[in-house]
């Protein structure tokens, strides 16, 4: 974007996000300078969202903006990390003031509520493409990894899984809603809430964590084969919402649950003696055990293995979900 390029970063990429002691140089420098403490360990993530495959063309610019960072965020939570800076990088066809307008706001507006400051990034032309790169803070040796799973944890997930991908389902025409449920459903998959302090409140008790992104069942497996080990889903301790219950019959439930997409709740494994402090613990968000790890590999729910190609999981190369994206 030759000529306006310089302008549209002054006007919407500047000053975004939280202000913050440790930025040394920030947006308008060749590179990010920031202040690090001694001793802490980094926690980078980077997410790419490309427009038709990781939210719908035409899907409002402000909850692009959101999602962006959100899902990095997401990220850092499951690593039990507190995130710092961001870079953004942002691929437009064409200098959409609008579009830019409302895709800096809500990207802003998150960004401030986490204390993230935008430190940096790129602005390209081409087809409509979002990359955030966040990096964080964590103490040494705490971080939360998919590794370290043991057999006998209790299995925990956040939140209602299964509403986002039937709130896509619904602005698809896929599944009709109305009135609460409707509003509900549509908003968990238009502006999904990172589990920040969640993931700040799980040092030291989870054994091993990761974010729902791409299905709960699927992500499961891959803390699953990171732990080396097997796990075991209870169907009846789902914790499911009431406007997922309204919308979809039980067994669609189960598959937006197990199979959907774009939660980003935390799933974790802790042992059987931290019960008590999981169920009262005040992070903003419900948690519900779901059932345990075990040492035969694979995932089971109420004893049957999951189907690897049965949708629980996303994969841009492979299958997709039934009717998703
Ligand atoms: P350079 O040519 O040195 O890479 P740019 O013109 O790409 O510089 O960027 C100028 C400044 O604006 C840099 O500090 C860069 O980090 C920042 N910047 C560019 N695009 C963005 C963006 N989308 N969001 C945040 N900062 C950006
Ligand atoms: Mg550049």
């Amino acid at each position: 974007m030759p000529a306006s390029e310089f302008e549209l970063i002054e006007r919407f990429f500047t000053r975004r996000g939280a202000r913050r002691e440790d930025v040394l140089a920030g947006v308008g420098d060749d590179g990010a300078l920031v202040a690090t403490p001694a001793g802490g360990t980094l926690v980078f993530a980077l997410d790419t969202l490309v427009e038709g495959a990781h939210f719908p063309a035409g899907f409002d610019a402000r909850f692009v903006g959101h999602r962006a960072l959100a899902v990095n965020l997401s990220d850092l939570a499951a690593m039990g990390a507190e995130p710092a800076w961001a870079l953004l990088g942002v691929t437009l066809p064409s200098a959409d003031e609008h579009w830019l307008a409302g895709f800096s706001a809500g990207l802003d507006t998150l960004a401030r509520r986490h204390g993230v400051a935008v430190v940096g990034g790129d602005t390209t032309r081409g087809p409509l493409t979002v990359s955030v790169a966040l990096a964080g803070l964590v103490p040494p040796g705490q971080a939360l990894l998919r590794e370290g799973a043991r057999v006998g944890d209790d299995l925990w997930v956040s939140g209602t899984p299964g509403d986002a991908a039937a709130g896509l389902a619904i602005l698809q025409g896929r599944l009709t809603a109305q009135g609460r449920a409707r509003d509900a459903l549509l908003a968990r998959f238009q502006l999904p809430q990172a589990r920040v302090a969640l993931g700040l409140a799980l040092r030291g008790i989870a054994n091993a964590c990761i974010d729902v992104s791409d299905g709960l069942a699927g992500d499961l497996s891959k803390l699953c084969a990171a732990s080396g080990v097997g796990a075991d889903i209870e169907s009846r301790e789902l914790p499911l919402s009431a406007g997922l219950c309204s919308v979809a019959p039980p067994d669609a439930r189960l598959a937006y649950a197990l199979g959907g997409g774009d939660d980003y709740e935390l799933l974790f494994s802790a042992d059987p003696g931290h019960r008590a402090r999981l169920a009262s613990l005040d992070a903003g968000v419900v948690l519900k055990r779901i059932g345990a790890i075990a040492e035969a590999e694979g995932v089971r729910v109420d004893g049957d293995p999951v189907e690897r190609d049965a949708g629980h999981g996303f994969d841009h190369f492979a299958g997709r979900p039934p009717g998703s994206r």
